[in-house]
């Protein structure tokens, strides 16, 4: 798992079989779901030992699963380090931006922990661990699939870790997600969400895959935004939205902005009225989402009607607005939550 295809007809190559293995093995784990080379039959022995020996089974085990049936699921994947993962699997639903769809959803992690330090958000709480590899990105489809019994065809780069940090392996990982011999999930079913890592987001514009791209925003001024993701000083809104232009003029699909509103902080209407106005100016759709609490975090989600005087006003600035409802995923702040308990949990032991 997490080999392209020409990375695995390479491999094929130096390990003395013939190029069209590869195929062989990309079918058995991406179209009959098998990842078990004593599974893939048509392989011959010497050729599932090499695999065996150079790409040793079980990426990720799973640890834990939350919520059941037609809900939102969590799992918690451990890594062969140990380290903690999330994913969330959203069966049918309204997809982001308030695009009805049938689509089943896996909001997938990129990396152990993340070095941003969003003040909101429990995956930055305790810094970056590492990056995840292009299997283990992948391997959560993989996984998710097996638990839920469902095909997966959506996915959002919205989970742990800062995506377009970990630039090599997403893009091999985005590569896999898309091709005919990997999961064959569409390009625009496929959503990278970044916190504005402006040179990247230019990047990610010349990726053969033209994935979907969505901004956390979250302030509406460099002020307002500074205050709560310190990614801004780096890369202020000035700089943020040049790179979003670029990547608009390379791609047909909508940006999306997310806005996660917090009480006090940045749901002012001054804000709704400038997150409208870089809205227009980016034509971009924005998805507001009401903040979770989280715990050892200060803050708060805005009242009702704080946040329905919020989505009205970026409406009335002629924008396509929704507000995200409990579908409990991903960029909502309770990302991360799963995994720090697990940790707390397991810490007297390891
Ligand atoms: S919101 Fe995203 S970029 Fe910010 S700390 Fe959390 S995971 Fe990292």
């Amino acid at each position: 798992m997490g080999q392209t295809l020409s990375a695995l007809e390479n491999e094929m190559d130096v390990l003395g079989h013939k190029p069209y293995r590869a195929r062989q093995i990309l079918d058995w784990i991406h179209k009959k779901r098998v990842a078990d080379y004593d599974g893939m039959s048509d392989l011959p022995a010497s050729l599932r030992a090499h695999l065996m020996e150079k790409f040793p089974p079980g990426a990720l085990e799973v640890v834990r699963t939350s919520g059941s049936g037609d809900t939102t699921r969590k799992f918690l994947f451990r890594l062969p380090d140990r380290q903690l993962i999330e994913s969330v699997f959203i069966p049918a639903s309204p997809a982001l931006y308030g695009e009805t769809s049938d689509r089943r959803t896996l909001c997938v992690s990129s990396q152990v922990g993340c070095a941003y330090g969003c003040k909101f958000c429990a995956s930055g709480l305790r810094g970056w661990k590492r990056n995840l590899t292009a299997g283990e990105i992948t391997a959560q489809v993989f996984h998710a699939e097996k638990i839920t019994g469902e095909r997966v065809d959506n996915i959002v780069f919205m989970g742990m870790g800062e995506p377009l940090a970990n630039f090599e392996n997403l893009s091999s990982a985005l590569e896999i997600l898309n091709a005919p011999w990997g999961f064959e999930i569409g390009a625009r079913h496929i959503t990278v969400s970044t916190s504005g890592l402006a040179p990247q987001i230019r990047r990610l514009a010349e990726h053969p895959v033209p994935v979907r791209l969505a901004i956390s925003l979250h302030g509406a001024t460099d002020d307002v935004r500074g205050q709560i993701m310190p990614v801004n000083k780096k890369y202020p809104l000035a700089d943020l939205f040049d790179a979003c232009e670029y990547f608009s003029s390379r791609r047909k699909q909508k940006l999306g902005l997310e806005y996660i509103l917090i009480a006090g902080v940045n749901d002012s209407p001054e804000q709704a009225r400038l997150l409208a106005k870089h809205a227009r100016r980016l034509n971009a759709k924005v998805n507001l989402i009401p903040y979770n609490t989280v715990e050892g975090l200060p803050w708060k989600r805005p009242s009702e009607t704080r946040q329905q005087n919020f989505v009205r006003t970026v409406r009335a600035g002629g924008v396509v607005a929704t507000i995200r409802r409990e579908k409990g995923h991903d960029i909502d702040a309770a990302c991360g939550q799963l995994r720090l308990r697990a940790e707390d949990e397991q810490a007297p032991t390891s």
